[in-house]
């Protein structure tokens, strides 16, 4: 339950009051559905915020180091074709899980 102020006398009231508590002044209903939604708003902003910044982007970001570590290996001259071709495939299968999310690592 969200708590608004009165318009009238600025003392906190609950969204779904129709009337001030400590006024009466009547409360527009309009208003109400407007605070909601804002509410509704900031809560969805929240949740996005929490989803692309939170554990989402560290997995991000973990994954493109690994994808960058994965690509450096496979360009060691050291490796042998065969190895190369086992790197090359791990790299591809990191790169898929990504592929989605950040379409610029597409080769
Ligand atoms: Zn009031």
């Amino acid at each position: 339950m969200a708590l608004l102020n009165c318009k009238e006398c600025g003392k906190a009231l609950s969204d779904k009051a129709r009337v001030c508590p400590h006024c009466g002044a009547p409360f527009e209903s309009d208003k109400v559905s407007v605070w909601i939604w804002i509410a509704l708003s900031i809560f969805a902003l929240v949740v996005a915020a929490v989803w692309w910044s939170g554990p989402m982007s560290k997995e991000e970001s973990d994954s493109r180091d690994a994808i960058a570590k994965c690509w450096k290996m496979y360009e060691k001259q050291s490796l042998t074709p065969s190895e190369k071709v086992g790197v090359a495939r791990v790299c591809e299968e990191l790169e898929k899980k990504l592929a989605l999310r950040l379409p610029y690592l597409r080769r």
